[in-house]
């Protein structure tokens, strides 16, 4: 059984059952999120309950919509490590920064947990065929979980997202095509595919379930600090699903007692060749507007229009947080500094939170001693192209110099 009450659209309100297969609002066409009896979690999901649970982003169940187990389509992920950056910290005048790292996760992006819930309901449901617009990384997990629940995917990416993301998808038997185009083009060609074939389209905040999977990266971040909340939590935000995710997570569990009032200020992080979020909170808009000639070498987070954008402002402005762009060339020394000083390969998405971090510190709007969480969201190894080295070649009879 799930503690799931019915779905609610988040922009006019209006309720859904939640054992129909839904996309958007029908009535405004407004995202759908999950809404759950929180009184009957409050009763019988308890903290002394996770002792005993897997170390996945199941164990958090009673939050979960699945009703049934054996629909779980898994591949073991969640329970991501948080790292305190003991030198990268400081060195930008931070005691208490820490790295949450979701590049361990399969396929190594945190886009697996949305595919892990979002396919295992949507084998519940039974879907046979999704299809997908990405900028790679999502359509490189769905591929990989609809592969393990014998679900189709038809995935679109633009033709200069990250090569890696291909081959996922061709492996595990996704059908694929590249755009020459953004994200937001290969969104139009789904919608088109969708209506005519009547997959089920997976896009961005297009089904519920996908938000309800990357809303335990903030179930588990409170969990790993004791069920206290960090003062400041960044990330590296397109869609927005994950901060979206996070903020429902923390309402979710003061709802159910698990923590106090205090919030975590949330920190959209975006590059400054796509900054939409960042503009409408800078010019205090509840809306962005389309980000034309989107550029960045952070391509998952190359977003021009993002359909929860109104989400992601809310829950900037809801926790008095803020919208913070990074240029490309300070977010790639960002991400070498962290892999030299901490061992930590991050993707450029990541790294771009390690310079926001120190632009915010050196602005006072963090202070020295706030407990600081970046959210990784992806592994550097996705992304081989961001790293130039020159390495000399040896002949079998050359000496090294000393070290
Ligand atoms: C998709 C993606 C993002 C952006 O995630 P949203 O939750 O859609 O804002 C950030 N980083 C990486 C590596 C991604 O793949
Ligand atoms: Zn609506």
């Amino acid at each position: 059984m799930s503690y799931v009450s019915h779905l609610e659209c988040a922009k006019c309100g209006k309720h859904y059952h939640s054992e129909e297969v839904r996309q958007l609002c029908p009535e405004c066409s407004g995202p759908l999120v999950v809404r759950y009896d929180l009184e009957a979690v409050k009763e019988n999901f308890h903290k002394e309950d996770l002792k005993d649970r897997e170390p996945s982003l199941w164990r958090y169940w009673e939050l979960l919509p699945l009703k049934d187990r054996k629909n779980l389509v898994s591949l073991g992920e969640g329970m991501t490590p948080m790292i305190k950056m003991e030198k990268a910290g400081p060195a930008i005048g931070l005691n208490n920064l820490y790295l949450k790292d979701e590049g361990i996760i399969p396929s190594g992006t945190f886009k697996s947990r949305g595919a892990t819930v979002g396919v295992s309901r949507a084998k519940e449901l039974g879907i046979k065929t999704l299809a997908m617009p990405t900028n790679g990384n999502a359509g490189a997990s769905w591929s990989t979980y609809g592969a393990r629940a014998g679900i189709k995917s038809v995935i679109v990416m633009p033709q200069d997202a990250p090569e890696i993301t291909r081959n996922e998808c061709a492996i595990t038997g996704a059908d694929l095509y590249l755009v020459d185009g953004l994200i937001s083009d290969a969104g139009k060609i789904v919608a088109r595919a969708v209506q005519k074939y009547g997959w089920f389209d997976v896009s961005t905040l297009k089904e519920p379930y996908r938000i309800e999977g990357k809303k335990t990266m903030g179930l588990e971040i409170v969990e790993q600090f004791n069920w206290e909340v960090p003062d400041v939590i960044l990330y590296p935000t397109g869609g927005g699903v994950g901060i979206i995710g996070i903020y429902k997570a923390l309402k979710e569990l003061q709802a159910i007692g698990w923590i106090g009032e205090k919030m975590p200020r949330l920190v959209a992080v975006q590059a400054e060749g796509c900054a939409p979020i960042v503009k409408a909170w800078q010019e205090g808009k509840k809306e962005s507007e389309f980000w034309n000639n989107a550029y960045t070498c952070a391509f998952g987070i190359t977003v021009p229009k993002a359909l929860g954008d109104f989400l992601v402002l809310d829950a900037i402005y809801k926790t008095n947080g803020c919208a913070i762009a990074i240029g490309d060339e300070d977010l790639l020394k960002a991400q070498a500094v962290l892999a030299a000083q901490e061992g930590a390969f991050v993707c450029p998405e990541g790294a771009s939170l390690y310079t926001a971090a120190q632009k915010l510190r050196e602005q006072g709007w963090i202070k020295e001693d706030e407990k600081v969480v970046l959210l990784n969201t992806g592994t550097g190894l996705k992304y081989p192209e961001t790293v130039k080295v020159n390495v000399p070649l040896l002949q079998p009879n050359d000496d090294i110099p000393e070290a």
